[in-house]
């Protein structure tokens, strides 16, 4: 009988680094995994089989239970400034099997999150609970759908123990895959090492697997900063424009790839309020939704700081050189932002009184508590309900000075249309329907979860059944609170 491959291509590139950026670990077994959900569309592009995964064999590679041909298990030591302060971490309850090769030859880091304690545990047990684990695996795949750039999630396995929280919970495995799990805080780790061959080992690493036109610069190390920059420029506007809070910016969480990492107090705000913030630990408001732009700019500079001795010989130089590029970023952010919103609003061209226009409408909308999604889900769909916002006489007013802005413009009324549906999400991962999904889940139902997992796999697509997913949460006396470290 020939002998079915599942198809794992596993590499372990980040092991030619330096001992001290990780640390080998053996796998963790649990007591009785169990398959809670499987993405088989990810695994097809990953080249692996996903009937083979999910058998018996396969979700044992997916709990810890099983090492797969070629893995060499690894946790990651970083660091990263945790609200402000510098902390040195590492995966703490993760690990790297390896680096799939996939079909199209790229790279994919897969990594077991909850698979038990390494030596950067610290207090931790190394393990994670099911709910939080469904949450990532929903809300990053909604991201994904949503044309967010995002680490992905493969499974989600049940591990049959239990993981002690505030209350006994059930544990769970989540399989995440990453374009690579390179951080601001790698280099940060790197740089507090005071080695400048590691730190410039791990440089030339991150240009090699994720900007190697860089390598061709007269600067490579700036022109890997301005990259990076750049990139997370691209990522942050994105968010803003979908509404989503990531909730704990850390340096630890910003990825090199400019991928979103990180799906812990994360959040999507409903009504439109630049202070809106939901991570229970989060009083200052360091990370609500209106700051993320600025906070992108500090974790950059503290990317910098750890950069500086590469960029440059003298210190002042160097820091004068990175400036530029932070200045760049804030451009390059702004642009993005006004390009995204045009878009929103229909807008092909354009016109000195577009950041006006756009202006009104948010002033309006923050006024008036308007949710965010569904004010442009009713600019773009005639059949979407009209919320209240849309009877004030200041929005009438503002919506004749959009419509006749459109009409200035070459594109016609169908291909404007056209441009804001393919904007503007008809849904998004609602709190409250992720929490449904979550309970049921919990009691071993898993149809309101699939269900909700389905409407958000394409969330442009304007259907029937998404009008049901696109309230708001009803009225509640009690604000929605987001865990970390969950
Ligand atoms: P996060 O807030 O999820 O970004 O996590 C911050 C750090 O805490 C990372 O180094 C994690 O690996 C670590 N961590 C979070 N939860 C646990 C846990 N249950 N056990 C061990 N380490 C953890
Ligand atoms: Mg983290």
């Amino acid at each position: 009988m020939v002998k079915q491959k599942t198809g794992w291509r596993l590499e372990s590139s980040y092991t030619e680094l330096p001992d001290r950026f990780y640390s080998r670990v053996e796998p963790n077994p649990v007591r009785s995994p169990q398959l809670v959900v499987f993405n088989d569309e990810l695994a097809e592009s990953l080249g692996l089989d996903p009937e083979m995964l999910k058998r018996e064999e396969g979700v044992a590679v997916l709990a810890g239970n099983a090492s797969p041909e070629g893995s060499a298990p690894l946790a990651q030591a970083y660091a990263g400034h945790q609200f402000g302060s510098f902390v040195n971490l590492g995966d703490g309850r993760a690990m790297l099997i390896g680096e799939q090769v996939t079909p199209d030859g790229e790279r994919v880091d897969v990594q077991l999150k909850g698979s038990g304690r390494t030596p950067y545990s610290r207090g931790g047990d190394g393990r994670a609970a099911l709910g939080p684990m469904l949450r990532e695996y929903i809300i990053s795949e909604a991201m994904h759908a949503l044309g967010i750039p995002t680490t992905r999630s493969l499974a989600v396995v049940a591990t049959g123990e239990v993981t002690l929280r505030k209350e006994p919970l059930p544990g769970a495995v989540l399989t995440r895959t990453a374009a690579s799990h390179l951080r601001v805080g790698t280099f940060q780790y790197a740089a507090a090492l005071e080695d400048r061959d590691a730190l410039k080992a791990l440089a030339d690493y991150a240009i090699g697997r994720h900007y190697p036109e860089a390598a061709e610069s007269d600067n490579p190390y700036l022109a890997l900063f301005r990259n990076v920059a750049q990139r997370q420029a691209a990522l942050i506007a994105k968010w803003q424009l979908a509404g989503f809070v990531h909730g704990v910016m850390n340096t630890d969480n910003m990825t090199i790839s400019g991928e979103t990492i990180d799906y812990g107090p994360c959040a999507f705000m409903n009504a439109y309020d630049p202070a809106t913030v939901f991570s229970s630990i989060d009083i200052q408001g360091r990370y609500a939704y209106g700051n993320q732009p600025s906070i992108g700019g500090w974790n950059l500079a503290r990317f910098a700081e750890a950069l500086l001795p590469l960029i440059h010989e003298d210190a002042e130089q160097a820091a004068k050189l990175c400036q530029a590029e932070l200045e760049a970023y804030i451009g390059r952010f702004q642009s993005e932002m006004l390009e995204g919103m045009r878009a929103k609003l229909g807008l092909f061209n354009k016109e000195s009184g577009d950041e006006a226009l756009i202006d009104a409408l948010l002033k309006m909308m923050r006024e008036q508590g308007a949710d965010y999604t569904n004010t442009f889900r009713a600019l773009s769909s005639a059949g979407a309900g009209k919320p209240d916002l849309f009877e004030s006489n200041d929005f009438k007013e503002w919506q004749a000075g959009w419509q006749e802005r459109l009409g200035r413009q070459e594109a016609g009324a169908e291909e404007a249309a056209e441009l804001m549906r393919r904007s503007n999400p008809a849904v998004i991962p609602r709190n409250h329907r992720v929490e449904e999904a979550l309970e049921a889940a919990g009691e071993g139902d898993l149809t309101v979860l699939n269900r909700l997992l389905a409407v958000l796999r394409d969330p442009y697509a304007y259907t029937e059944e998404q009008d049901a997913y696109a309230s708001p949460p009803p009225p509640s006396d009690r604000p929605y609170r987001t865990y970390c470290g969950t």
